[in-house]
């Protein structure tokens, strides 16, 4: 497939400014938008949310339901091309906006992030060539493959097919009789039961791929998760062993490659130990869009995540991106936002932003929540040491856990 390029601060015969539209309104949407409009193009954002975080800073906000014909009208109307900030965007509205418009991850790829039993299928399809698996797992949709579960899936993780994130959807089950009940829990809706692994380490890996197949990415950074939310990414040279990182990187291009995906793509793995000195790779999940973990792309690379979704989906361009700096970045949840005594307060950023390569990213969401994504710190400097010093000192001041977890 090929997509003659939309250069930025063209103008149609009409006089409408070249556009670029997206599919939902929360962060990751607004870090697209400042990206999209530092090169100079108009942007559209479709989210009935009056405050979101990216509505707020686009040139158009339209503010109607994902499926609402006419806000999906006036998007591709106002548009050259459209993407999308969150999986559970419905894939029906993107292909609808397809008819008129280049849309970049299209609806059936995004289908497939949205539905576990089909990402699964398609990742044993595509990963496996790179020699990555999947957990071991089974799909339960019937109470007959409830019954048929294989003991040796158990411990493990009930996952509903579709709907999850930031680890909601899921219940750990030791025994049948707690998977028959978790199941219950979950009003019987499709689920993957998947075995219990014993982690050493989960790495994400972000590629963006082109309309003629042009394939680009980042190198495998490590992450780690807090009560199922990412917490801490950190991403530098040597930070995985080679042959592994080699192994993330082309189990990612096959998984994007076999579905002809177009636009930003990032896939999960775990790290587990098999015996071998690097461990092995397991693919987890992929979100078809930039992802949490790529945030410090912004800060320590030439080209960010966000620029590389902006060229993917104009037909620009995709660049090598060359990371500069090696760097940490600390999630800000809602719960910084209150004191021991559950009193609203400000983060101290005077102190944080007083350490040498703090870069806080805020994401304008006016009411803290436990849980809510508010922004992120990423530290960059010149060597290791230095950057894993001052992300420790940032995270002493908020109070932010999960570095200790890294290696
Ligand atoms: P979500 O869509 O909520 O991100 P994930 O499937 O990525 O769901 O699970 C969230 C987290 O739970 C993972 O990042 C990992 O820490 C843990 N986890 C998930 N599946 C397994 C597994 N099979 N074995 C061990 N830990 C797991
Ligand atoms: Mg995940």
């Amino acid at each position: 497939m090929s997509q003659a390029p939309i250069f930025p601060g063209s103008v149609d015969a009409a006089g409408q400014p070249a556009t670029l539209g997206v599919m939902g309104g929360g962060q990751l949407g607004r870090m697209f938008v400042h990206a999209a409009q530092r090169l100079g193009y108009f942007t559209a954002v479709l989210d009935p949310d009056p405050t979101s975080p990216a509505g707020r800073v686009s040139h158009y906000h339209i503010q109607t339901a994902y499926r609402d014909e006419n806000g999906l009208a006036q998007l591709a109307s106002l548009c050259a091309a459209i993407t999308t900030e969150f999986e559970n965007v419905p894939a029906d509205a993107l292909q609808t906006l397809a008819a008129d418009r280049p849309v970049a991850p299209g609806g059936a790829a995004v289908a497939i992030a949205q539905n576990r039993i089909e990402e699964k299928a398609h990742f044993t399809a595509s990963a496996g060539v790179a020699g990555v698996t999947c957990a071991p797992y089974a799909v339960i949709e019937s109470p007959a493959q409830l019954a048929a579960v294989p003991a040796d899936l158990l411990p493990g993780i009930l996952k509903t097919a579709r709907m999850g994130y930031d680890g909601k959807g899921q219940v750990r089950v030791k025994t049948a009789a707690e998977l028959a009940a978790a199941w219950a829990g979950l009003k019987q809706v499709p689920c993957v039961l998947e075995k219990l692994l014993p982690l050493k380490a989960e790495c994400s890996v972000i590629v963006a791929r082109g309309w003629d197949g042009t394939i680009t990415g980042f190198a495998p950074q490590y992450n780690v998760h807090v009560g199922g939310i990412l917490a801490v990414t950190a991403a530098y040279e040597g930070n995985m062993p080679a042959a592994l990182a080699q192994r993330a990187r082309a189990a990612t291009e096959s998984i994007a490659n076999h579905i002809g995906y177009v636009g930003v793509l990032c896939v999960e793995f775990f790290v587990i130990d098999d015996g071998s000195a690097d461990g092995a790779l397991v693919v987890n999940e992929m979100a078809p869009r930039p992802h949490n973990s790529g945030h410090y792309t912004m800060d320590a690379c030439d080209v960010s995540q966000f620029d590389l979704q902006v060229h993917a989906m104009a037909g620009l361009p995709l660049p090598q991106p060359r990371q500069h700096s090696p760097a940490i970045m600390l999630n800000l949840l809602g719960d910084l936002w209150f004191d021991a005594a559950d009193q609203l307060r400000t983060p101290d950023w005077q102190a944080v932003l007083a350490l040498p390569g703090t870069h806080l990213h805020l994401y304008g969401k006016l009411e803290a929540r436990a849980g809510r994504k508010m922004g992120h710190l990423t530290v960059t400097g010149a060597d290791v040491d230095g950057v894993t010093a001052v992300a420790r000192q940032a995270a002493q001041l908020l109070g932010l856990p999960g570095l200790d977890a890294l290696q």
